[in-house]
């Protein structure tokens, strides 16, 4: 068996064969609400041989371990390692955290890939498939776009009820929500990480007749306060707020998957990160 190199594996990650049988897989422009640039090798050798891939939302110091330990030599991560959206950390690089955890990923040999427009430049959404999945609702998607997914439950469903569902499918403790559950929920809309802005958001609901949104994070005096105001004005939706990585990591999860298909003879292990916030 021949292992793949580093550079193989991002080549194959940033063409999207990954996850689809073409190259052409990914959908130039589309879907990219920070501008796009993000997917780099942060840290190692683009030549060397891979043995094994860790793949997790973050490069928490937990997951640095957990990679390491697993055998893996390339970690692929979404989000930046350094704290920041842009890889590099300007200032923040001085700060004693950032310094120790370079030190780490240097000491423990590990290359360090962020794979984060590809997988949302892929049609649908690698992300937003991987909630959709994670929710078991891939049959009652009825239509996506570049940044959002429609899902149609086969009934209505109490409101509340959508919500336990979906806290249960992700294992989250809690989730914010703003406006009105009182209506009973036919179609849910969802926007995965930083897509809960009202430019996005607000045309499910008008316009793709959403009762509920799911998104990752967004503003909160946008969405929040326009659906407060609707349920003031006899509206009855909801925007339910689950976290970014609560709304991104089954998308990750996902990605371990294919890429486990894509490379069957290196050993993939998909390591979850528990959100940063708790609630006392
Ligand atoms: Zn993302």
């Amino acid at each position: 068996m021949r292992e793949p190199t580093v550079r193989e594996v991002m080549d194959a990650l940033s063409s999207g064969v990954v996850w689809s049988a073409g190259a052409d897989a990914l959908q130039p422009g589309a879907s990219e609400e920070l501008g796009g640039g993000s997917d780099a090798l942060l840290h190692g050798d683009a030549s060397a041989a891979v043995r094994g891939i860790a793949v997790a939302f973050t490069a928490t110091i937990g997951v640095l371990r957990e990679a390491a330990s697993s055998g893996a030599n390339l970690l692929i991560v979404h989000e930046g390692a350094y704290y920041s959206h842009v890889n590099d950390p300007g200032e923040l690089a001085g700060s004693a955290v950032c310094a120790e955890k370079r030190r780490r990923i240097e000491r423990s040999g590990l290359a360090v890939y962020r794979c984060h427009d590809a997988v949302h430049r892929s049609a649908p959404d690698l992300i937003a498939e991987g909630l959709v999945r994670e929710l078991g609702w891939q049959m009652f998607e009825v239509r996506h776009t570049p940044a959002a997914s429609i899902v149609e439950l086969p009934m209505p469903m109490a409101g509340e009820r959508v919500v336990r569902h979906v806290k249960a499918c992700l294992g989250l403790e809690r989730v914010r929500i703003a406006g009105s559950l009182a209506a009973r929920c036919r179609r849910v809309g969802l926007l995965v990480g930083y897509r809960g802005g009202a430019k996005l958001a607000v045309p499910l609901l008008d316009r793709c007749g959403a009762d509920i949104v799911l998104y990752g994070e967004g503003p909160e005096w946008e969405t929040p306060e326009y659906v407060r105001d609707a349920a003031e004005l006899g509206g009855r939706s909801a925007v339910v707020a689950l976290g970014h990585l609560e709304s991104e990591q089954p998308g990750m999860k996902l990605l371990a998957e294919r890429l486990q298909a894509r490379f069957p003879d290196v050993p993939v292990r998909f390591c979850p990160v528990d959100p940063a916030f708790r609630s006392l």
